[in-house]
């Protein structure tokens, strides 16, 4: 039997919200209504502790409140739960797939400038492996030396681990369809990726992709710039034996001028678009869903 579908809305309170998170928040809690069983959760994904602001959490709840929207209590919130992403990186520190990576922004660019090339991945330059390679000898003594250090995954060993009769890894997007996941594709567009920040003790892709095994989540919505990032979640679904939820990555809706919401600064917040007077009805409707789908 299929379980009932449970979907999230999982912002990140670095500032107010705008029409694009209206409209994605709209989209999850939309699709929990297709099965009478359905329900749609908020997360508040917080654990970037020197950008986001409790304030701008609160602005989240009053913002999608006044919208219409509702969800299933208590809300999780990512900065409370640091010591269950600790316990995921030990896991896999445990089997030797994570080493600490001492490198600062500008060390790695030189690096990748003396290489001459720079491969080029989903997220930008791909990590050369530079700590990787350390002597066994220098990384204990800077780790005695208490020299800050990011936690990577060495994405090959992470590959191999996860046993030769499991690849290629697959998931599915309701409009790309099934997407197939190698290990030259992990390799090539993420590399060596960091799971735990110098400053953070954890990192987006370990923290969302474990929030949702642990909240069940069948169907994950998403903006379609995250839909790169779906191939490595894979990769951590597998080593931990979690589920594999189903995907929809959705466009970003974009201004007059083609430019993406999210990356302009000045796109007028939800709460710009209620002071200067406008109501919830015609929020949904510039967002592009039926305003009568969240009258309350
Ligand atoms: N917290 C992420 C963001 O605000 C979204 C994560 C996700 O939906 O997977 O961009």
């Amino acid at each position: 039997m299929q379980s009932d579908i449970v979907t999230r809305c999982a912002p990140s309170p670095t500032g107010y919200l705008h029409l694009g998170h209206a409209y994605a928040a709209g989209l999850a809690a939309l699709r929990a209504r297709e099965e009478p069983g359905g329900r749609f959760l908020l997360r508040i994904e917080d654990i970037d502790t020197t950008r986001c602001r409790p304030d701008f959490t609160q602005a989240i709840f009053d913002d999608l409140h006044w919208l219409g929207l509702s969800w299933e209590e208590p809300v999780r919130r990512q900065s409370q739960h640091f010591s269950d992403y600790a316990a995921a990186l030990d896991n896999l520190q445990q089997r030797g797939l994570l080493y600490p990576c001492f490198c600062t922004r500008k060390q790695i660019q030189a690096e990748i400038a003396a290489a001459g090339h720079a491969p080029h991945g989903f997220e930008g330059a791909v990590y050369p492996g530079t700590c990787r390679y350390m002597p066994a000898g220098e990384r204990t003594r800077r780790l005695a030396a208490g020299e800050a250090y990011a936690l990577r995954l060495d994405i090959e060993a992470a590959c191999r681990h996860t046993g030769r009769e499991k690849w290629p890894l697959h998931w599915h997007d309701e409009d790309a369809g099934q997407q197939t996941v190698t290990p030259e594709l992990l390799a090539q567009g993420f590399g060596d990726v960091v799971l735990a920040r110098k400053e953070i003790p954890a990192s987006y892709h370990l923290c969302v992709t474990h929030d949702d095994a642990l909240q069940g989540i069948t169907l994950v919505t998403r903006g379609s710039d995250l839909f790169a990032a779906t191939h490595l979640h894979r990769l951590l679904q597998a080593l931990f034996g979690w589920p594999v939820p189903a995907y929809a990555h959705h466009p970003l809706l974009l201004d007059d001028t083609g430019e993406r919401l999210a990356k302009r600064k000045n796109a007028p917040s939800l709460r710009d678009l209620r002071a200067a007077g406008r109501t919830p009805a015609a929020v949904w409707q510039q967002a592009g869903l039926d305003p009568a789908a969240f009258q309350k």
